[in-house]
């Protein structure tokens, strides 16, 4: 297929801080389908600047595991850690333009210094205490004899959006997440940051992706519009996660649901894709060995709108 820069484009975007498990490899499933329903095209973008967290081979199991399902892509792997030039100068121009600030707040400070509001993580919000304390990164480098985070200035003000799955969306940034980190104090652009620059320069258009990353999505449109990318934004689809029996979203502690696990022990992506699909709210086929034969039934209109929760049982 060939696309032309006007063309719709998405990413699948593996993080290689953690193997692809049920949850994530449904949530891709779901771009995938869209994608391939309507024509996008898909890139692949490893998200692999979060240093320690970083798993060897992470990376490559996660495209093997996408596809042993038969989810293909169209472009990359695109490689974050490559990137790093560009973040650090975006991060300098938000600085240079007085919408970004160096801040030397140690979380358990921010914490401490939150009053009421919290955001729904659980984050504290906050406070603003560093905004307008220090010219210069090297100024509050100086002050405390270490290196400052970057947090960005968010603007007063609703930020709305209309998701493709949830409807009309919208979020105070200021009042119910605060000014956010666009770099730690190691200087690693944070995620916030780095899919921004990354969506618009691949011009991506299509963001489909779990509703654990909602209330990052107004974050990231007042960096698109600090960025002088306000016509970049790209349409947003948040889906509910799989969750585990306790309602939390699905992890280590709910057993082994990595798909090499599965495959290592001799699952077929069949089996996989039958769980997926109904999970996907299609409606099943006797045998779908490829994500492929999934293209006809699927309809985000009837993808379940809560959350997926798996007890273990791959035959449930
Ligand atoms: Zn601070």
């Amino acid at each position: 297929m060939t696309f032309s820069p006007s063309h719709p484009v998405t990413r699948l975007a593996p993080s290689p801080t953690g193997a692809l498990h049920l949850g994530n490899a449904r949530t891709f499933l779901i771009n995938w389908l869209l994608a391939r329903q309507n024509g996008w095209k898909i890139i692949l973008r490893i998200e692999d600047i979060d240093g320690p967290r970083i798993k060897p081979n992470a990376d490559k199991q996660a495209m093997e595991g996408l596809a042993w399902l038969g989810i293909d892509w169209d472009d990359g792997p695109i490689y974050q850690s490559t990137r790093l030039p560009i973040y650090q100068k975006a991060i300098e121009d938000l600085l240079a333009a007085g919408k970004a600030y160096p801040c030397l707040c140690t979380r358990k400070e921010v914490e401490t210094a939150a009053s009421a509001p919290h955001a729904e993580d659980g984050a504290a919000v906050y406070p603003g205490t560093c905004r307008g304390r220090f010219a210069t990164i090297e100024a509050a480098h100086r002050a405390a004899g270490k290196p400052p985070s970057i947090r960005f200035a968010v603007p007063p003000g609703i930020t709305q959006f209309t998701d493709c799955f949830r409807g009309p969306t919208q979020f105070d940034v200021a009042k119910q997440l605060g000014d956010f980190v666009i770099a730690k104090a190691d200087g690693t652009p944070a995620y916030q940051l780095a899919v921004v620059i990354d969506d618009a320069q691949s011009g991506v258009t299509e963001i489909v992706r779990g509703d654990d990353l909602l209330d990052s999505t107004p974050r990231q449109m007042l960096l698109y519009h600090a960025l002088g990318l306000s016509h970049a934004i790209p349409h947003y689809t948040h889906v509910p996660l799989v969750i585990g029996p306790d309602g939390r979203r699905l992890a280590k502690r709910h057993g082994d649901t990595r798909l090499a696990t599965y495959r290592a022990a001799g699952v077929s992506p069949a089996d996989i894709l039958a769980l997926l699909a109904k999970w996907c709210g299609i409606t099943p086929k006797s045998c779908s060995a490829r994500a492929t034969d999934l293209l006809d039934n699927f309809t985000l209109a009837n993808l379940p709108a809560t959350p997926i929760v798996f007890d273990g049982n791959l035959a449930d």
